[in-house]
């Protein structure tokens, strides 16, 4: 089992398979950023496969394969595939912004993917254009549907930007209610990188729902980082909450990149390497090298503290 330094069980894995994407999301990566990683310095499934199955052996039981976009990385199903037959017990998932799911997700779903997180901000093509800075409404609607089709899950993710997309939430979660998918509404994380000029909080996100909906606080299980919510019809839907004091209490998340830095928290920018341990096969030492993150894991992010400067972590290395 693993423990962090505050004493919470991690189980859960998010790997960011490229840092690559064919969005610039205003939130995320607005700019192409002046040098990607070296394709000779990423990890190959071989090598992440190699962590993967450390970090399974020492108690992870839930995986997600996210980036940039994932969808980028060649052959990615093989990768999955690799993942679940390892441990076909495994929670495996994978966050999109679903722009080439289309033409993928049957593919994903032999390999053994089970669930899939898609981003959709908006309902409109010109304001999807605006956030992502390409015309894509179309075809991420298009990969929804082709994902519900082939029998995978599917979760809506969207961030509320105010004078952006904030009168649309109602809309939003009528179209995941009309398609059986659970809509998270997260609240915009301000990072260096952005160019937000103000997300929405659970608050206000509430009151816009409120208007049209009567709903119930869930109690809070497991170590979700979601908050859901239940609405009279019995729908659910979420809200992540990061500015909130105690949303780190059970963090049970760790995250590797494409390069192989393991990093304890979505924040900092705190990072150790698995990359020469994973080459050199030396599994003590990349055991070692997790357990010392898990160490330096922070108690809790700082995004409630007004006072701190901003997060310099882009979300396109970490993977959200
Ligand atoms: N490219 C994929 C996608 O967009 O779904 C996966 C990577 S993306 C970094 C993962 C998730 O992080 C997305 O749902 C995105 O909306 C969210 N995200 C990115 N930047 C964010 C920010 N500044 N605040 C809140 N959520 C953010
Ligand atoms: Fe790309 Fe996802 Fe970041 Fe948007 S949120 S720029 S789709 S990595």
């Amino acid at each position: 089992m693993l423990i962090d330094g505050h004493n919470r069980k991690v189980d859960y894995l998010r790997i960011s398979v490229t840092e690559r994407c064919n969005f610039r999301c205003q939130y995320c990566m607005p700019e192409k950023p002046f040098s990607w990683v070296p394709h000779e310095n990423l990890l190959t499934y071989e090598e992440l496969f190699a962590f993967v199955k450390v970090a399974i052996d020492e108690g992870v039981t839930k995986i997600r394969i996210t980036g940039g976009e994932p969808l980028l990385r060649k052959n990615i199903d093989v990768f999955i595939n690799m993942i679940a037959n390892y441990a076909p017990h495994i929670d495996l998932a994978m966050t999109t912004n679903g722009y080439l799911l289309h033409e993928c997700a049957k593919e994903l779903k032999k390999a053994g993917l089970q669930r899939l997180n898609i981003s959709l901000d908006s309902l409109k093509s010109e304001v999807a254009h605006h956030i992502a800075q390409k015309d894509v409404l179309a075809k991420v609607l298009q990969g929804i549907d082709t994902a519900l089709e082939v029998g995978l899950k599917v979760k809506i993710n969207c961030v509320p930007m105010k004078g952006v997309n904030d009168t649309e939430l109602v809309d939003i979660l009528e179209y995941c209610k009309s398609k059986n998918m659970e809509v998270r509404f997260i609240e915009f994380m301000e990072n260096a990188h952005a160019n937000v000029k103000k997300g929405l909080n659970s608050q206000e996100i509430q009151e816009i729902l409120k208007q049209k909906y009567d709903f119930i606080k869930n109690e809070r299980t497991g170590s979700s980082p979601s908050q859901n919510y239940t609405c009279e019809d019995g729908y659910r839907f979420g809200i992540i909450e990061p500015h909130l004091d105690d949303f780190c209490n059970d963090c049970n998340r760790i995250r590797l990149t494409a390069e192989g830095y393991l990093i304890p928290c979505l924040y900092f920018e705190d990072a150790l390497s698995i990359a020469d341990a994973i080459k050199q096969k030396d599994i003590p030492q990349a055991v070692s090298i997790l357990q010392k993150v898990l160490q330096n894991k922070p108690e809790k992010n700082n995004w409630n503290d007004q006072q701190q400067e901003l997060s310099q972590r882009a979300f396109y290395e970490t993977g959200g």
